[in-house]
């Protein structure tokens, strides 16, 4: 792999396939958020939609002893027309985790996943993006009107009995107290009593329209010998998580627009190891701990 790096950059080995990530929707999405890392919006169809057989294949593939979540991505992955019988068959082997703006939620969809889980003996997992808890400044980055789309996907979840988790990136740089307590003030405000489970606040990833709208990587920001002493390899997503998009299999859900990324056609084909050589690492190594996956389980 060329990537102009003048040393060895560190690996990590996946030891188990414990998250997969299917990305359903390639690249498109119903809104067009001014820091997506994956510069989605509704045009964009530099990637087809995963197939219904992809998913069944993969699943089959796969050893279900160490799996424990499945995440439906895109893009918006609720767009995906097959959606229902896709979240029906994934929670059939684990919990399932979807990635969504929220806002193509109502009370009826809500109702109807709800009775999937019910029926099921594993969670749905909601993890719904709103980049502020001020309507002005998300909706400065996810677009006007988004507000209160996402709070009303929210509040059909929480009145259906769901926990969701909100995904937010400081990108005021408040501090976190503060950025905090606007969230969970805002969302109390429903019936929601979220805990500090319930918001995932992440860093940018500096790609994509992030990387057009506000800044990129600096020259230096790699991970190295030097800079990872203090990371074990297990607080980093690819250690237990691969993604699979309808082009093949990629390392990382960070990694999806890279072709540097894609590690094979299928799972049985893909390494375990792989050299953190991308500027999108030392994000991880920033945080130094999973920035894609849950690391935590929300009850019933
Ligand atoms: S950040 Fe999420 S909601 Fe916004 S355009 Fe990208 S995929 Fe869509
Ligand atoms: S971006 Fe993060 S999760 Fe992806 S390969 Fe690099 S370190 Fe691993």
């Amino acid at each position: 792999m060329l990537t102009g790096l003048s040393f060895q950059a560190p690996s990590v080995e996946m030891r188990k396939l414990n998250n997969i990530w299917f990305q359903l929707t390639g690249f498109t999405c119903n809104l067009k958020c001014r820091h997506c890392y994956l510069s989605c919006n509704p045009t964009n169809k530099t990637k087809n939609f995963l197939n219904m057989d992809k998913i069944r294949k993969t699943l089959d593939e796969v050893d279900k002893s160490g799996l424990e979540e499945i995440y439906l991505t895109g893009g918006e992955p609720l767009l995906h027309r097959d959606i229902n019988n896709i979240i029906r068959h994934c929670i059939k082997y684990t919990d399932v985790t979807i990635i969504t703006n929220g806002t193509l939620i109502n009370d009826k969809k809500a109702r109807f996943l709800r009775q999937i889980e019910i029926d099921n003996d594993y969670e749905i997992i909601f993890r719904i993006s709103l980049d502020h808890y001020e309507e002005r400044k998300n909706d400065e980055i996810r677009g006007k009107g988004s507000y209160k789309k996402i709070l009303g996907g929210i509040k059909s979840l929480v009145n259906n009995g769901f926990n969701p988790i909100i995904t937010a990136v400081n990108l005021w740089e408040e501090d976190e107290a503060t950025f905090k307590n606007g969230y969970f003030k805002l969302l109390s405000e429903f019936n929601f009593e979220p805990s500090e489970i319930n918001l995932k606040i992440i860093p940018p990833v500096k790609a994509g329209e992030y990387k057009k709208n506000y800044s990129g990587y600096g020259e230096n920001d790699f991970v190295t010998a030097e800079n990872i002493k203090n990371c074990a390899p297990e607080n980093f997503d690819c250690f237990n998580t691969r993604l699979i998009a309808e082009d093949g299999v990629y390392v990382c859900p960070a990694l999806v627009n890279d072709p540097r990324g894609k590690i094979g056609e299928t799972l049985s084909d893909s390494p375990n190891k792989f050299f953190l050589e991308l500027n999108t690492c030392f994000s991880c190594r920033g945080v130094n701990k999973k920035l894609f996956n849950n690391d935590w389980h929300l009850s019933k």
